[in-house]
């Protein structure tokens, strides 16, 4: 097995705690590993399929399990070596292979959580299934799922990712309190570093704690049930979202709670690791201060406006490119299992005419994002192979959108977006934008005429006769 390696810090940790402390053959059925040169994964032994749960490839009688997956590739292309799969791999496999896509330079195989759509171990999947199993359960249960409507309601609020994420580790025993991590065999102090003689529960730590308890009632909120020790976590996690949902009560005291969740743990976290004390007064006016920051720029973008933006872009359609710069649209037609998947890109310049475009036909990935990353790279490398060096890349899917520029850790793109930011660097001016589906529709049209073409592939170096008619109203509906 490959060491393990992912891009988050935290979720690389977490999984390392898993991977020790909890049966091997359970993990084995959540992790796959993201093959990058082959070398360290073994062909016929390691879990590197993606397919839920990841396996091995079935091979044929002569191939000998232990030879590594560098075995089928072309070691200076980066690719599946055809020959190699015929000659070493059952038929029926071939095309999970060919789903998987190798990075261009030579990184080593990593880990990726096969459960979850990007591949990051996250809480959200749980490593708690992995590890707080009884052990002859073979279907264990999310302590959230004795509660969905905890889960519903940490998902429908309006608050920050961030936040989001850490309610879910609260509400599902996953963040690192000592009784949580003392369930995971790990051995550290049992005791809340406040107190020094109490067993450092969740409820301890966040309301049950003379100092979480301080802190609840400085902030002006209802101590009777949040600090009750006889009221379950999650009734005292419900009494919060009730608080949130409650339009007579002012924004800022609606979601100040979380903050001083948030603003509690930090505290815990900075005495525990950094020995540092923080007052009452300071957590509170923290979270105070968290909370007005939040709503402030929240308010800024708020609903009202971002759906009148989209309505807009929407009624407004394609838009066409500053002067001197062109304008990339590309996009996919995905399809799973062992069918084909189309995409289509179109290069347009500041007047709207078509420069180039071109389509073709790939084996479909597991996700739609790894598609649409396909998309791209191929758009990115004609784009750069016709010689345009200042583009405007668009695509209709936010989340690799988001995943190119903020740098987001998302393991199952990662050797995808790796070359999508190694193209980057050679344009003298690139941006990646997302835009509605409705601007898409040429690219749309390529992708999807990909797949009922005879040759695997097309280059126009004009605009071909089926396009006319939706280059002309993009031209048309443009600005
Ligand atoms: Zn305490």
């Amino acid at each position: 097995m490959p060491q393990l390696a992912t891009r988050t810090a935290n979720s690389s940790q977490e999984l390392q705690v898993v991977f020790f402390t909890a049966k091997e053959d359970l993990l084995q059925r959540r992790i796959q590993i993201l093959i990058g040169n082959g070398k360290a994964t073994s062909i016929g032994n390691d879990p590197w399929l993606p397919t839920t749960p990841s396996r091995a490839p079935n091979l044929l009688p002569t191939t000998d399990p232990e030879l590594k997956v560098e075995a089928l590739i072309y070691p200076i292309l980066h690719q599946w070596n055809e020959d190699k799969l015929q000659s070493l791999i059952q038929p029926e496999d071939h095309h999970l292979i060919r789903k998987i896509f190798l990075p261009l330079k030579d990184e080593p195989d990593s880990h990726l959580w096969s459960p979850t759509k990007d591949g990051n171990y996250s809480v959200k999947s749980g490593y708690w299934t992995a590890t707080n199993m009884a052990i002859n359960d073979e279907t264990p249960q999310p302590p959230l799922a004795h509660s969905p409507d905890i889960a519903a309601s940490i998902w429908k609020l309006s608050i920050t990712p961030k936040l989001k994420h850490f309610l879910w580790r609260v509400a599902s025993k996953a963040i690192g309190t000592a009784e949580n991590l003392r369930r995971r065999n790990i051995n550290v102090n049992p005791y809340c570093s406040h107190c020094c003689n109490v067993l450092e529960t969740c409820d301890h730590t966040f309301f049950t704690c003379p100092y979480a308890v301080s802190v609840w009632r400085a902030a002006g909120l209802p101590i009777n049930q949040l600090c009750d020790p006889d009221t379950t976590i999650e009734d005292k996690l419900r009494q919060l979202f009730k608080i949130n949902n409650d339009g007579h009560i002012n924004r800022s005291t609606r979601f100040l709670p979380f903050w001083i969740m948030w603003r509690l743990w930090k505290g815990r976290n900075n005495l525990v690791f950094n020995r540092k004390a923080i007052t009452t007064m300071e957590t509170v006016n923290q979270a105070a201060t968290d909370t007005k920051e939040w709503l402030d720029n929240a308010q800024k973008s708020d609903l009202t406006t971002r759906t009148a933006q989209v309505t807009k872009a929407r009624r407004e359609g394609w838009s066409k490119p500053p002067p001197g710069i062109m304008k990339c649209n590309y996009d996919v037609s995905h399809h799973d299992g062992n069918r084909a998947s189309g995409l289509g890109w179109i290069i347009r310049d500041s007047t709207g005419a078509v420069l180039d475009c071109g389509m073709g036909k790939f084996q479909g990935r597991i996700t739609t994002e790894e598609a649409e990353c396909t998309s791209l790279i191929w758009a990115l490398q004609a784009a750069w192979g016709l010689g345009y060096r200042m583009v405007e890349f668009e695509g209709d899917n936010q989340n690799i959108n988001r995943a190119i520029n903020e740098m987001r850790p998302t393991p199952r793109l990662h050797h995808y977006l790796e070359t999508i930011w190694a193209w980057r660097q050679h344009f003298t001016l690139v941006s990646f934008k997302f835009k509605p589906r409705e601007q898409n529709t040429c690219a749309d049209i390529l992708a999807k005429k990909a797949i009922t073409c005879n040759n695997d592939w097309a280059l126009y170096r004009s605009c071909p006769f089926f396009l006319f008619a939706a280059v002309n109203n993009d031209i048309g509906s443009g600005n």
